[in-house]
């Protein structure tokens, strides 16, 4: 029986690492991605293969229209038909109000949260549709519930960019749902990975816990969950919409 396959961005650490592990389980192949943490990406793809089933690792900055060209022909090359495209790689900068966010900063976090998710559903949609002669399939946008929230005082940058990643679900999956794909979103809360540090605060999981109605910060593998449901067949009849795994927050 040949292997489904899913590629997922930002897969070397976090929730992408998760996502991987719990489709391999499911016996998908897949397609490692990252940008610059080769050995985690290698690291992760080894666990993978464990599962008994293929796995590469490519490295591409998917903020780059030539990267994401790069990658899915060497998913094409190595891996065969794509059937599901998980859209996670994204960045947070340091904490900041809006006196301290200049166009620099603005234009790096929508490049690699907004502009990669673009442009690898655009490469997906090409190779899935029915209308092209594709078998279908499905794509899971890993947005945030900041994009609800607006994260004053810390993040609105990257809120407003989870707030586009959302508002181009619906409109995606609109566009293909008569073509065979699926289109839908995770809205995480506060997950325990290191994306916190490179947000300046380490520890802003264990701060904010008191504050979450479940009283405790989330696990990468509890996203994977939701990740897996709206991706594969369970929820055939679900697209456009969202799951928010957030602890009631
Ligand atoms: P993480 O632990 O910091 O991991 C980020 C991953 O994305 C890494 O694999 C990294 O690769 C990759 N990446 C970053 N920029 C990339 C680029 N330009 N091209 C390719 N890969 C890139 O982050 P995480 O917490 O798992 O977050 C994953 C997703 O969940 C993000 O979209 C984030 O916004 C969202 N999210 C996270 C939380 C949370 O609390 N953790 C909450 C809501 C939403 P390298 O290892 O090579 O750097």
């Amino acid at each position: 029986m040949s292997q489904k396959s899913v590629l997922i961005t930002g897969s070397s650490r976090g929730i992408g690492a998760a996502t991987a592990r719990l489709f391999a389980r499911h016996g998908y192949s897949v397609c490692i991605n990252y940008r610059n943490n080769r050995e985690a990406a290698e690291n992760i793809a080894e666990e993978v293969k464990a599962a008994g089933v293929d796995c590469i690792a490519v490295q591409a900055d998917v903020s780059q229209e030539a990267d994401v060209l790069r990658l899915f022909e060497s998913f094409d090359k190595e891996m065969g038909a794509l059937n599901v495209l998980i859209n996670n790689a994204g960045i947070l900068l340091p904490q900041s109000r809006l006196s301290g966010i200049t166009a620099e900063r603005l234009n790096k976090l929508l490049v690699t949260n907004v502009t990669s998710c673009f442009l690898c559903s655009r490469e997906a949609v090409r190779r899935m549709s029915t209308k092209e002669g594709g078998l279908g399939g499905s794509i899971v946008n890993v947005s945030s519930i900041a994009a609800t929230l607006g994260a004053p005082n810390e993040y609105t940058d990257y809120a407003a960019t989870k707030g586009a990643m959302d508002t181009f679900t619906r409109g995606l999956a609109l566009e293909v749902a008569g073509e065979g794909i699926r289109v839908n979103a995770v809205r995480p809360g506060i997950i325990e990975t290191s994306i916190h540090a490179d947000g300046g605060e380490p520890g802003r999981p264990a701060r904010l816990a008191p504050l979450i109605p479940m009283q405790r910060s989330g696990q990468p593998e509890e996203v994977a969950e939701a990740i897996y449901w709206l991706a594969s067949e369970r929820s055939s009849y679900v697209t456009g919409t969202f799951i928010d795994i957030t602890g009631g927050r």
